[in-house]
């Protein structure tokens, strides 16, 4: 019988959905949805000192705007204590694990003397039970931790979907504590407790956590638990080859949604870091479930590319229909304090979207029809002139009267070059900058057609 796919994304809310946690969780979920499997979503928030509700939220919140769907969850570690109390407990009764009374000192004793004698510091196993080999007297008043009873030869090995063939002998791993002396379970514990009754079929993450994987192989195998397939994703890079992070900008998901990223862009640019399907690089979400099987997921890491991302949003934008992106746009125009509650911001977006790679810029655009704009300085000064003024004024006379159509629009413009001696750039950068601040914008009929006669007249005339 083959198993059902179970996937899932486990991040810690100690901070907000970070892009390479939002990777790993895409490739997730297209992996069950290509398979036509299960999503799940679980918090580790254990480590209680660094985990917050609002970052719970957020990692919900950036999990939504990507559209990433999970059938179960979320699932919070912290209201699963009680299983792992009880998975602990069987295992100490079943001999998988034991207790271990060594004080803190008496461990730094053992790993001097391992130092010293050139050997790699190591729990040396004394409170280990073995058949014939006589334990210390537990001694009175001290609450033991837990130790794992790791395999002492052989290797662990696993056949990892992204990195081939992994092969770690025993002797590298010693016998972890899965629960610390006030009986809170550890993070690997957690983990292979989780996937176990989670029925993990795939796990998908970053490779920073491929040292803990062997571990987990052997604790699984002493509960008799199905092992997932493992794929260790390689980190996501800066440009400068470190592992991504603040210094290179914004690593938050949500960062982006205030920046102006679409979501489905973002889930485009994000599955090409690490993943490829041939020489496509604009397809669709759909597409990606289609083709996401596991196959193809780069063994060296990706560069994050700020440039393509916006070259990617910007073919999102440009494809996106008028009357949607004008809802984007309106609600960044909100958080620059502009309403924007009239039919003409469809109209906008069509005229300036083919110049904006994000619905950031495209406000920063559309802001200008509804609120005051402040010319740029030297532009002003470069091309409102006292020789081209006289011709501003008369076209904001014929714009007062003419109709309010492009064609109309045009041919007022044109009347006024006939009758003064302008030419057409000198008029109409002066008019550019005077409706919109700057000279450069689009074909200047097409964009006084988007302002109301009154603004344009008023800003004219004020010049
Ligand atoms: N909580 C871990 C993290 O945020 C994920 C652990 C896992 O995927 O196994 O990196």
């Amino acid at each position: 019988m083959t198993r059902k796919i179970r996937t899932r994304i486990a991040p810690s809310p100690t901070g907000f959905l970070h892009l390479g946690t939002a990777r790993t969780a895409l490739f997730s979920w297209a992996f069950a949805r290509h398979f036509g499997g299960d999503f799940i979503l679980r918090i580790e928030d254990t480590d209680v000192a660094r985990s917050t509700q609002e970052a719970v939220d957020q990692i919900i919140a950036a999990m939504q705007w990507l559209e990433l769907g999970y059938e179960e969850g979320p699932y919070y570690q912290m209201q699963r204590l009680e299983r792992y109390r009880s998975v602990i407990v069987q295992m100490v009764a079943d001999g998988t694990a034991y207790h271990c009374y060594c004080q803190s000192d008496e461990l730094d004793a053992m790993r001097g003397a391992q130092r010293a004698r050139g050997e790699k510091p190591r729990y040396d196993g004394r409170w280990r039970p073995e058949p014939g080999k006589p334990l210390p007297q537990p001694p009175a008043g001290v609450p033991p931790v837990v130790r794992f009873r790791n395999p002492l030869d052989g290797d662990v090995s696993w056949d990892d979907l992204v990195k081939g063939l992994i092969t770690i002998n025993n002797r590298e791993l010693d016998d972890l504590i899965i629960a610390r002396a006030d009986g809170t379970p550890t993070y690997n514990f957690c983990v292979v407790v989780d996937d176990w009754d989670m029925q993990i079929s795939h796990v998908l993450r970053g490779d920073d956590h491929v040292n803990n994987t062997p571990r987990q192989i052997n604790i699984l195998r002493a509960l008799g638990a199905e092992l997932p397939v493992y794929g260790h994703v390689p980190m996501i890079l800066g440009p400068d080859g470190d592992k991504l992070s603040k210094r290179h900008g914004a690593v938050s998901v949500m960062q982006y949604e205030e920046a102006g990223y679409l979501p489905e862009a973002m889930v485009n640019y994000l599955s090409r870091l690490g993943w490829s399907h041939g020489d496509d690089e604009l397809f669709s979400r759909g597409s990606l479930v289609e083709w996401f099987d596991g196959a193809h997921l780069a063994k060296s890491p990706a560069q994050w590319d700020a440039a393509k991302l916006n070259w990617v949003n910007a073919q999102y934008i440009k494809a996106m229909p008028d009357a949607a992106l004008s809802k984007l746009v309106a609600a960044q125009m909100m958080r620059l304090g502009v309403v924007a509650d009239d039919g003409r911001l469809s109209g906008i977006c069509a005229l300036f979207k083919d110049r904006c790679d994000t619905t950031v810029a495209l406000a920063r655009w559309a802001v200008g029809f509804y609120a005051p704009v402040t010319p740029e300085a030297g532009e002003y000064a470069r091309l409102v002139t006292d020789a081209v003024r006289p011709a501003v004024a008369l076209l904001a006379d014929k714009l007062a009267a003419c109709a309010w159509e492009r064609a109309a629009i045009a041919a007022a413009i044109k009347e006024v070059l006939a009758a003064t001696s302008l030419k057409m750039p000198q008029l109409a950068m002066a008019v550019r900058v005077l409706l919109l601040g700057t000279s450069q914008t689009p074909s200047l009929d097409a964009v006084i057609e988007l302002f109301l006669r009154e603004t344009v007249v008023h800003r004219l005339k004020k010049g």
